[in-house]
């Protein structure tokens, strides 16, 4: 399976060597780090990864998540607490249908103490949460060792990729766009986007849109700017909308001309 684990933010080296050793035994190989603050080729790193040393060798650094989830399908976040305020984490078992059936899935790791915070969860679609006792936060290793287990364990007997979604890159430009939009159009203001946005965001990911689709919701976005009036806006009929796709189109709107 074609699963990324990213780490956000790791602190110990001994933390990202025993992480890579826990992918190595689940079968996972795609080891990403955003904003690493230690070297993670430390010789303590290597020490932890033990066979797992040329796997964490070849881990690439990003300066955002945002990028580290760029070509992805699917992002599931990590989480040892519950958060007020987002959507409750599920149980790894849960979501075992939802990452087996992605073509590219993430999985997204906090840094040692503070976790993930609210912006790096909004980016994912959906959130675990590890069943534990009373003292909730693992160790980070632990934590990937445990999670790449749910989702590896018996990968050759389920079928995979059975759906075609738009990456993470083409979802965040999407609700960028939208956001865009709420705010031309009053629909939310300054204040309430954060929360407008990400209603909008469970909503949308739910439905799992293909880049087909995605194009096709970007058109509709970009047909109320132009009605409008936005400055600089391309009109529906532009090069990457999806032709496959096209909107029933309005009687005085630019896609006639
Ligand atoms: N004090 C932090 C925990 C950080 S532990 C907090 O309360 O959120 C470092 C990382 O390990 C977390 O960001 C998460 O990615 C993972 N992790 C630790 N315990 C977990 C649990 N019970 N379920 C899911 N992930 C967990």
């Amino acid at each position: 399976m074609n699963l990324a684990v990213v780490l956000v933010s790791p602190k110990t080296p001994g933390n990202v060597g025993a992480a890579a050793r826990a992918m190595l035994n689940m079968g996972a190989s795609d080891l990403r780090i955003v904003a690493p603050r230690c070297d993670y080729l430390d010789p303590q790193a290597v020490a932890m990864a033990v066979h797992a040393a040329d796997l964490l060798r070849g881990a690439r650094v990003y300066a955002t998540l945002r990028e580290a989830l760029a070509d992805r399908d699917l992002s599931v976040g990590t989480s040892a607490r519950i958060r007020a305020d987002l959507p409750a984490p599920r149980h790894p078992g849960q979501l075992r249908p939802l990452v087996r059936g992605a073509a590219a899935p993430a999985l997204v790791f906090g840094p040692e103490e503070t976790g993930l915070i609210n912006s790096d969860l909004e980016q994912c679609q959906v959130t675990v949460r590890i069943p534990t006792g009373d003292y909730a936060s693992l160790n980070l290793a632990q934590a990937v060792l445990l999670v790449c287990y749910e989702f590896l364990q018996g990968v050759d007997e389920v079928p995979e990729h059975t759906r075609k979604t738009a990456t993470r890159e083409e979802m965040e430009a999407t609700y960028g766009h939208l956001r865009e939009v709420m705010h031309l159009i009053g629909y939310t203001d300054a204040v309430r986007a954060r929360h407008t946005l990400r209603l909008w965001r469970s909503l949308l990911d739910r439905a799992q849109m293909s880049s087909g689709e995605s194009r096709l919701f970007r058109g509709l976005l970009r047909q109320v700017q132009w009605k409008v009036g936005s400055v600089g806006v391309t009109p529906v009929s532009g090069p990457d909308f999806g032709s496959e796709l096209d909107p029933v189109q309005e009687e005085d709107g630019p896609a006639n001309h």
